[in-house]
């Protein structure tokens, strides 16, 4: 069975390719159930610590999921990651291929600059 995460857990580890150098996030309870790099397909990630705490920013994926019926969640999703929303919580690649939520919170969880995005507009939500 794949992963699931719960609602309050937060992507907080970086994992780093030694074959091409590629950085994601990944859940703690995913280190040990990690794959091939998904960008070179070459090596297996290593695990190269959390994120420093106290960044303050990062939003659950509880939350993250609470957002998608927010336009402007789903316009970032488009425009950052190139998926287009199939229903409510459902989203497809360019090929059509459905991908999973809890990748494309990490996927946002990842870049500082997504992240922030995100954090924002869970900020304008919960006031
Ligand atoms: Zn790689």
């Amino acid at each position: 069975m794949p992963f699931q995460p719960l609602p309050d857990d937060q992507p907080s580890c970086t994992v780093a390719c030694p074959a091409c150098g590629h950085r994601w996030l990944v859940y703690e309870q995913q280190l040990g159930l990690l794959g091939p790099c998904p960008a070179c397909d070459a090596a297996r990630p290593r695990y190269m610590g959390s994120v420093a705490p106290g960044s303050g920013r990062q939003v659950s994926f509880g939350s993250f999921r609470d957002l998608l019926d927010e336009p402007r969640l789903l316009h970032l999703i488009e425009q950052t990651l190139g998926l287009r929303p199939l229903d409510a919580e459902r989203f497809a690649d360019a090929q059509g291929r459905e991908v999973p939520l809890e990748d494309i919170h990490y996927a946002l969880q990842g870049n500082a600059g997504w992240q922030g995005r995100v954090y924002n507009l869970h900020m304008s939500r919960t006031r």
